[in-house]
């Protein structure tokens, strides 16, 4: 039976890109080799690097007003990070509540002595975003920090457009590479981890503005963070500072490949709007009942909850005898959440609204 695994990260990865990581494998180069095991220094990687480097940029549709570097961070890393490069402890900043990742996020700021303004706040429900046209975003806020998609609740914002002029600093850990429409004029930094959208967990791809680099620099020693935690030394070192993680950038570049093959971004955006259609369309009906309000869906990670925790439990245990993995709500959500990223095809995506139907049909 085929494994259908809508895990909300580590994600399914393309069949096609996990097969030719196992033909690659142990002879990545053609020298007898792995990946694993090459020194970085090595032209053989140094080419595998600005190969990684030049497709992200093509194919994450980065304009020229930005660069981008890999880092061996997580997400989490970056909440402080982030602030670290963009403001001086007594400095204003504005967040949203939006979910796990934006409050984690906004924890940081507010532990490191800055002036956090929450703009938004979408607790305790956190199934909708909020009006921004109501959002007092104050003028001197250094960024404003959003959580594009809200992975453990299944909401994302319809459109990046959002009154006034502050900067804009974009988690797109679960959403980068599948929509188009960044505002990039207006956005100083965005940062995503690699497991949901484009890789495996180990490494995540900062874009920064030009205009604002050598300040970001500054400030971030001015904040004491090391020469290692420095956005722009590792974009100085072509994000070959220290040991890079070598594995997880091998797959990215794979992952970035694949993507590329099959039409970039404007395809991978298609075919999370497809896979959302399929299973929004089985929510829609009496019988499950979707958790985020019907403006501001997820396109990657479908929340909903059926009549009683007793069925939310039975939907799972059913699932799991028909191969469908990795859907248990998150703890403080219960219900079930499926999350489909860029790794998960379109049959797969069909074949969770079937079973949707089918139990639907049995229990309903
Ligand atoms: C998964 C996730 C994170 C955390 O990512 P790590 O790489 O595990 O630190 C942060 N933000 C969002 C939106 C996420 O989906």
């Amino acid at each position: 039976m085929t494994t259908h695994y809508f895990s909300p990260g580590p994600a399914t990865l393309p069949a096609a890109v996990r097969d030719l990581v196992k033909l690659e494998l142990l002879d990545t180069f053609g020298i007898g080799v792995s990946v694993m095991e090459i020194s970085h220094r090595s032209k053989h990687y140094e080419q595998l690097n600005d190969e990684t480097l030049r497709l992200a940029h093509d194919v994450f549709e980065v304009p020229s007003t930005h660069r981008l570097l890999f880092t061996p961070f997580g997400a989490q890393q970056h909440f402080s990070l982030l602030l670290n490069h963009l403001s001086r402890p007594g400095d204003t900043v504005a967040y949203t509540e939006t979910g796990v990742w934006a409050h984690l996020a906004t924890v940081d700021a507010q532990a490191s002595e800055r002036n956090v303004v929450v703009v938004f706040d979408g607790g305790p429900k956190l199934n909708s975003l909020g009006n921004p046209k109501d959002w007092k975003i104050p003028e001197e806020a250094k960024y404003l920090h959003l959580t594009v998609n809200n992975t453990v609740e299944g909401t994302e914002y319809p459109t990046l457009e959002f009154p006034g002029k502050v900067p804009l600093v974009l988690d797109m850990t679960s959403a980068l590479a599948s929509r188009r429409d960044i505002p990039w004029q207006r956005t100083d930094l965005i940062y995503a981890s690699a497991q949901k959208n484009f890789g495996i967990a180990g490494c995540s791809v900062v874009i920064l503005k030009n205009d604002i680099f050598e300040q970001a620099r500054a400030t971030a020693k001015k904040n004491l963070l090391g020469n290692a935690l420095n956005y722009c030394s590792i974009f100085d070192a072509k994000s070959i500072l220290n040991t890079p993680p070598v594995f997880p950038i091998f797959v990215a570049n794979r992952y970035l490949h694949w993507m590329k093959s099959v039409g970039g971004i404007e395809t991978m955006e298609k075919w999370a709007l497809e896979r959302a259609r399929m299973v929004y369309g089985e929510i829609d009906g009496e019988f499950y009942q979707g958790h985020a309000i019907e403006g501001h869906r997820s396109r990657h990670n479908f929340v909903f909850k059926l009549k009683t925790p007793e069925l939310d439990s039975l939907f799972v245990a059913e699932a799991q005898k028909e191969g469908i993995l990795e859907i248990k709500g998150y703890r403080t959500l219960g219900g079930v959440r499926a999350s489909m990223y860029n790794g998960i095809s379109l049959e797969s995506a069909q074949y969770f609204a079937q079973f949707m139907r089918q139990f639907r049909s049995k229990h309903g």
